[in-house]
């Protein structure tokens, strides 16, 4: 199999906040990627923005240790490095002054595609928009892309829309949530809408519930401050989780084309029941394996902010009455895997008798590591000894059904950034996306806020509070381990 490179039309991309954290772990080792795979036409520019006082040399410095830091050397020959950074240039603009925006006018060609990543604060989007039409740097067809945290609650969320949406168009703006970016992620559709033989069991009377992990090994780590105003609900539940289960959730679309996918993710948010405090188990981690417990690391000890988070939603739709979703997602777990594992129910009647043992097939839909797709299927236990029955995996894991291949996926910002590019807006989150999230997020954020409710105390290194795996157990089902 043969991967396919896409051509894209040149581009002019700034990235306001280029010399920031996100634009040298992420962004600029993406684009790498993309010229190397030869995406990127010859004629494109890269243009770094942010107040630092530096050259086009120091930034092409900057860039060159980025890629030095963060792709393998093997994959980043001294030559194409340095034929890529031909493409990069600087310019130091300040988000809220006058400095250096007419150099960045000058810089930006008005007959290619423009597009400018914020990543920067939020607090700066507005100002960024603003000054981008205030010198006539964008255009109507100019392209705009946000980072998260896209606000802190449905007001904040509202506010931000609407300061995008006095400058800028909603065609022009790109939510980006780079679990959509995932491969796997992608194949999940291609899972349910081009074959047959899942879309008519996918429903209540055929799943017995979904569960959606997101488990990480690390703690709060240097992001602290921001992570404690922020928490698992917030940083993880409302959009990435959610995006997840709108994805497993939703109708099929009429077609694969944004507003088509879009609108059927929004149905599925809008159509999420209220979540009762007693279908939800907060956690956080203590001190352990020699590191700090949460609140060392957030440097509060009265911290009530959550750093794990499990909880069972219900869809209330005809399709989805009756199969709940089960979400969970910490930090100091015991592994790092993220991956949505589809049950279905068991057979309504089982030929082989008691004896035989029971079987339901799953599907897991791995995202980390190893992404890939796994159907679960009963067979009978070879050898002697009677009917046995046993579960065995049909694997759809992509480094063995590509070979080779397998490594040239993108990752997740490069395809983002190109979809970007040519204007495809599928993979992003619309503003009403966001804005229905945060209404469904809200009340249940308040529910344990007004009470001033504690999270409960977990060990490094487990699965998170014994609560936890009670939320299912009580509903006679249990959770997936958490292992790689
Ligand atoms: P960061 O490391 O603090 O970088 C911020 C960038 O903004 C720097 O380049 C800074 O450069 C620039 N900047 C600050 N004030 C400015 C101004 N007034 N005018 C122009 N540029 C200004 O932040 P980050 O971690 O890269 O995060 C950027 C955005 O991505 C944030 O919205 C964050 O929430 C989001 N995000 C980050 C991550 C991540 O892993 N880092 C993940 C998801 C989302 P100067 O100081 O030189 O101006």
């Amino acid at each position: 199999m043969v991967s396919r490179v896409i051509p894209v039309e040149t581009f002019d991309l700034v990235i306001f906040g280029g010399t920031g954290d996100l634009a040298r772990r992420k962004i600029l080792p993406a684009l790498f990627r993309r010229f190397q795979a030869g995406q990127m036409p010859e004629e494109s520019r890269i243009i770094g923005a942010a107040r630092s006082e530096m050259g086009t040399k120091e930034f092409r410095a900057f860039v060159g240790e980025a890629i030095g830091e963060f792709i393998p050397a093997e994959e980043a020959p001294a030559k194409a490095v340095e034929n890529f950074l031909r493409h990069i240039s600087y310019v130091a603009v300040d988000a809220r002054g006058t400095d250096g925006w007419s150099d960045l006018s000058a810089q930006v060609r008005q007959d290619v595609i423009q597009a400018f990543y914020f990543s920067v604060a939020p607090a700066l989007f507005g100002d960024l928009a603003e000054r981008l039409h205030e010198h006539g740097i964008a255009g109507p067809e100019s392209r705009i892309v946000v980072e998260k945290p896209f606000g802190r609650d449905l007001e904040s969320a509202h506010a931000l829309n609407a300061t995008l949406a006095a400058h800028f168009d909603e065609h022009q703006i790109y939510r980006i949530d780079h679990y959509l970016g995932k491969e796997t992620v992608q194949n999940l559709m291609a899972v349910r809408f081009g074959n047959i033989l899942f879309e008519p069991l996918w429903n209540a009377q055929y799943v017995d519930h979904v569960q959606i992990t997101v488990a990480e090994t690390v703690g709060v780590e240097g992001r602290g401050a921001y992570y404690d105003l922020s928490g698992a609900m917030r940083d993880m539940v409302q959009n990435h989780m959610m995006q997840l289960l709108c994805l497993i959730a939703m109708e099929p679309p009429s077609q694969f084309e944004p507003d088509a996918v879009r609108d059927e993710k929004l149905k599925v948010i809008r159509a999420l029941d209220p979540v009762a405090p007693a279908e939800i188990v907060r956690g956080q981690y203590k001190a352990g394996n020699g590191r700090p417990s949460y609140v060392e690391g957030v440097e509060n000890p009265d911290s009530r902010t959550e750093s794990f988070i499990a909880m069972r939603v219900d869809i209330a739709n005809w399709r989805w009455k009756g199969t709940p979703f089960y979400l969970r997602t910490g930090k100091r777990l015991k592994s790092r895997m993220s991956e949505i594992v589809v049950t279905f129910r068991e057979p309504p009647h089982s030929i082989f008798g008691e004896e035989a043992g029971k079987s339901a097939n799953v599907l897991v839909i791995r995202l980390q590591p190893d992404e890939g797709i796994t159907l679960r299927v009963t067979i009978k236990e070879p050898g002697p000894g009677g009917m046995r029955l046993v579960d065995v995996p049909l694997d759809m894991t992509f480094a063995e059904a590509l070979g080779p291949d397998a490594d040239d996926i993108p990752d997740a910002y490069e395809r983002l950034i190109m979809d970007v590019i040519r204007g495809n807006q599928t993979l992003f989150m619309r503003g009403d996306e966001v804005e229905a999230a945060w209404a469904w997020t809200d009340p249940i954020i308040a529910a344990w806020s007004d009470k001033g409710d504690r999270p409960l105390p977990y060990e490094t290194g487990s699965t998170g509070p014994e609560d936890a795996l009670m939320l299912l157990h009580r509903d006679g089902r249990r959770w997936r381990e958490i292992e790689v």
